[in-house]
């Protein structure tokens, strides 16, 4: 794919890019090691005052920036300010907490002989960090926020469809105080990976993206021997049982669908509904989804804009065309517009069978898949039944069965009564091919760091309780 702003809603080629040669590669990442240095030395106290002002900067250059977001790959421009707000709460959040979730914790020293035994997180050093388009601002900053916060240094290798955010972040740390080469973007295409991530300058490395992509550095990352965090795709399930409030979780469903243009990954996709109020919700769901508006994603009216880009919009298409094809029933949408940009509406496609792709695939589109199940142990096998695990969704006013659901599901996240989002203060990822590590919270500020055992004795001859060795 070339290093272009194509903006989605009209298919105008806006800008390109020429990129990076392996030798400004190469001259980036020792800017990144040096850096490391610097950064390294910093207080927590240093580098919160520049994680404040990366969060002033954001919200100073709110407006302009979701407007570029939203040229760039077509989320409303209304979701794009709300992302920006979103970054910058991550920032203040870690800003504020980093030393705090970062604090050495004291060990049982008298059990182990020491005179003092304790666990200190350390950075690790330069993070290669490849990340999507979808959120282009937030996806960088879930990571970019703790890392840098922790002291480690970061290398972003950004989607090349959004190129003009990858620079704008480039700037914005350094804007803030932070020393030069501690955030750098690399204008490379995902070829350029390789030669990143068995340089041995570069310590670690986080991927958001497909699963293709994250079996490709996790392969690569193990070979090198270098930790990994992948954030990467799922099918959510979103299960609606007799005791729920049927019209608010046929609202909620639409937002969970259709947020920012359904292309989420955190989006619930299945929609598995208890016979009972399966006519109900199917009815209020579609008229939903059949009255949000689609169009022009900087007009303050419009729900959903286009799809990000051409080939997203064929997948989705043909993946609804499949369905329909071997007999699956559309309840509304189904049909891309005439018209320039790569629009399609929100649909609901239902009857689906397990030779139809919608029922494995993720679909990163407006589209969501209806089952009727019978039973609670029927939903649990269809919810699970995907090699995604990344969110899942219920909703029951039954407190047995809210255990059930958060003991059963088998996913990072289970959210009963309210849509799947991500939060600074709770950690975020999956399971099973939805990938591995945890982002926010104190997991995903730790997961970059070097957890040190230090253990102190007295230093006399006869002082120390090492039992054996390793
Ligand atoms: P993608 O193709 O995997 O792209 C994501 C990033 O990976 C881009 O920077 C891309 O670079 C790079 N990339 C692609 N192939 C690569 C390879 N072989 N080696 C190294 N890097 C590679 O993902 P997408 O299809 O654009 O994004 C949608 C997917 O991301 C969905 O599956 C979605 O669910 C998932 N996602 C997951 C999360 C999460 O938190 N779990 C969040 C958002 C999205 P180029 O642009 O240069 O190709």
């Amino acid at each position: 794919m070339s290093i272009a702003t194509i903006n989605p809603a009209n298919g105008q080629l806006l800008k390109t890019y020429d990129p990076m040669s392996p030798e400004q590669v190469d001259a980036a990442i020792g800017r990144a090691a040096d850096a490391f240095r610097t950064l390294h030395s910093t207080t927590f106290a240093e580098r919160g005052r520049w994680m404040n002002a990366a969060a002033d900067l954001l919200l100073q250059e709110c407006d302009e920036l979701a407007q570029l977001m939203t040229v760039e790959m077509g989320k409303t421009f209304v979701s794009a300010r709300a992302e920006v707000a979103k970054c910058a709460s991550a920032c203040r959040f870690y800003a504020a907490n980093a030393e705090r979730l970062l604090a050495d914790e004291p060990g049982d020293a008298k059990a182990v002989g020491a005179t003092r035994a304790f666990t200190r997180y350390q950075p690790l050093g330069p993070v290669l960090a490849v990340m999507p388009w979808n959120f282009p601002l937030w996806q960088v900053m879930r990571f970019a926020a703790p890392a840098l916060m922790a002291g480690n240094v970061g290398l972003l290798k950004h989607a090349s469809n959004v190129p003009q955010t990858a620079l704008y972040l480039d700037e914005l740390f350094r804007r803030a105080g932070f020393p030069v080469g501690a955030f750098q973007a690399l204008i490379v295409g995902y070829e350029a990976v390789e030669q990143v991530l068995v340089d041995p300058r570069v310590r670690a490395a986080t991927l958001t993206g497909s699963e293709r992509a994250g079996r490709s550095v996790a392969r690569i990352a193990g070979q090198e021997i270098k930790k990994t965090v992948l954030e990467l795709g799922g099918s959510d399930p979103f299960v609606v049982m007799p005791s729920a409030d049927v019209e608010r979780a046929a609202e909620v469903a639409t937002t969970a669908r259709c947020q920012n243009n359904g292309q989420s990954c955190i989006a619930a996709k299945r929609f598995i509904v208890h016979t009972d109020v399966f006519d109900a919700f199917a009815e209020a769901f579609a008229l939903r989804m059949d009255a949000l508006q689609v169009g022009d994603p900087m007009d303050p009216t419009t729900d959903v804009g286009p799809l990000a880009t051409e080939q997203g919009r064929i997948d989705v298409e043909e993946q609804v065309d499949d369905a329909v094809r071997l007999g699956a029933r559309v309840l509304c949408g189904g049909q891309r517009p005439e018209g320039d940009g790569w629009f399609y509406p929100p649909t609901v496609v239902t009857d689906l069978t397990p030779s139809m792709r919608m029922w494995t695939e993720e679909v990163f589109g407006p589209v969501a898949g209806l089952f009727r199940v019978d039973s609670y142990e029927e939903a649990i096998d269809l919810a699970n039944g995907t090699n995604f695990g990344l969110g899942s969704n219920a909703w029951t006013r039954d407190p047995a069965e809210q255990e059930r659901f958060a003991r059963d599901l088998d996913a990072g996240s289970v959210f009963i009564n309210g849509m799947t989002t991500s939060f600074p203060e709770l950690p975020f990822g999956g399971v099973k091919n939805s990938g591995y590590g945890r982002e926010l919270s104190a997991h995903g500020i730790r997961e970059f760091c070097n957890t040190k055992t230090v253990w102190v004795g007295e230093g006399t001859a006869t002082g120390g309780a090492g039992s054996h060795s390793e």
